[in-house]
């Protein structure tokens, strides 16, 4: 029997598609296994936009030719796509797919001998204009809850980022399909809808053809699933119609991951985002207004250029102020073939890692006061797989995550809990109620 194992960097969009990929081998008689199983052939999924992208990709061939050196290797993924050339170049790197040609790889490989030095890996990487269609994909990792891809690809044109040259322009699945896909998926309670750019939902050969509002309309009527959660969505794509849908529907959970990128207009504009501050401002207090008890977190992208210190603290106070949960914060890094990288007013490394700390202590305060504003309340957790350390782990509606010492029979179920009080690891400790 033939072994293969994977490893992904990045997004949840790229788990999916590693699944998706996996299930290609399976059928092909391959049977997955870890690095230490020695495994025939080793896919790398990469990201672009993971901070030194480069290096990653080449400890993890090294790191995987260590476990297993006679492993084919396969590097496919957004930093695949980007660089193709510079991924052949490592040494130990069979083949590289691009965006396009990831999805028929079996296809593609008719000779699997790994390459010895003299020889060059193979290139299949198309231009990514080309690559128009959709390919469906979802993962199952913990197996209480699957990432489900229904868009990709994205046709704004942020100044930092290399997404839309990594993955193409925005494309999406057909609502019918999704369902279908929704309904097809067994013993799992909850889905995340997962894509570059969720909002824009609804693209088809190349037309405006749906919106994400018809989708998760369409979504809530499919009884087999408990919970459906939307992964991140951009603050003018969220409209009011979304946020009021949300409050009222039957699985849509009280859940927004917004991006923000940054508290000030002023590197806004420089970033070419479509929105400024006041949307940002009016869609947190209407969601609040309408699900007091909502779970928003946000990304911010510190130290992008032109952002002096005034601008930074206009940010940190923007956020400082919001009814937001949490934050995820990223150092902006240079990527070459994008605007910001030609940018003058460039911020310097340490200052960046100085923000990017001053925004994470801020999450931790804002998580901590979240999770305390719903102690003595009853929420309902979906409980995970996993028993590490002695205890069970999972998350209410609105993204608290809990924990429990271990007990047998609650992973992949749903329990009313009392919220009890906050732990010293930071989670919430529930008292189960049904
Ligand atoms: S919305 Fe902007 S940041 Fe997000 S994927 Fe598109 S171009 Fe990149």
């Amino acid at each position: 029997m033939k072994k293969v194992a994977f490893h992904t960097l990045g997004c949840k969009l790229n788990f999916s598609e590693t699944s998706a990929i996996g299930r290609l081998f399976t059928e092909a008689g391959f049977v997955t296994v870890t690095l230490a199983q020695r495994p025939h052939v080793f896919v790398l999924n990469t990201c672009s936009v993971t901070e030194n992208a480069d290096h990653k990709c080449a400890k993890m061939v090294r790191e995987a030719l260590r476990a297993a050196p006679a492993a084919f290797v396969i590097v496919i993924g957004c930093y695949a796509q980007l660089k193709p050339k510079e991924i052949a170049a490592i040494p130990g790197v069979d083949a590289v797919f691009g965006a396009h040609e990831k999805f028929k790889l079996l296809e593609w490989i008719t000779d699997w001998h790994k390459k010895q030095p003299n020889e060059s890996a193979t290139i299949r990487v198309s231009p990514i204009q080309e690559k128009l269609t959709f390919s469906p994909a979802y993962s199952i990792g913990d197996r209480t809850r699957t990432f489900l891809k229904v868009q990709d690809g994205c046709s704004y044109a942020c100044a930092f980022c290399t997404i839309p040259l990594a993955r193409g322009p925005s494309r999406s699945a057909t609502i019918e399909a999704v369902v279908e896909q929704a309904k097809a998926i067994q013993d799992v309670k909850e889905i995340v809808l997962t894509g570059v750019n969720l909002g824009d939902f609804g693209i088809i050969d190349a037309q405006r053809q749906t919106n994400f509002f018809a989708l998760i309309q369409a979504l809530d009527e499919v009884t087999s699933i408990e919970r459906f959660r939307i992964s991140s969505i951009e603050p003018n794509l969220l409209s009011k119609e979304i946020i009021d849908f949300v409050a009222t529907s039957k699985r849509f959970v009280p859940h927004f991951h917004i991006p923000l990128q940054s508290g000030c207009d002023k590197i806004l504009k420089l970033m070419r985002r479509r929105y400024l501050t006041g949307l940002y401002a009016e869609r947190i207090t209407h969601i609040k207004a309408q699900m007091p008890t909502c779970c928003i977190g946000v990304d911010v992208l510190v130290g992008f250029p032109g952002e002096t210190e005034a601008d930074f603290l206009t940010t940190y106070h923007f956020l400082n102020e919001l009814a937001i949960a949490y934050i995820h914060v990223f150092p902006y890094s240079e990527r070459a073939n994008t605007k910001a990288a030609e940018m003058a007013g460039v911020v310097p490394q340490q200052e960046r890692v100085k923000r990017a700390r001053m925004l994470r202590i801020l999450s931790e305060k804002k998580l901590n006061d979240f999770y305390r504003q719903h102690l003595g309340q009853t929420a309902t957790v979906l409980f995970e797989y996993g028993a590490d350390d002695g205890v069970i782990e999972g998350f209410t509606e609105n993204y608290i995550r809990v924990q429990l010492p271990y007990q047998a029979g609650l992973a992949n179920k749903l329990y009313k809990v009392r919220l009890k009080e906050v732990n010293p690891e930071g989670m919430v400790v529930p008292e189960l109620s049904s």
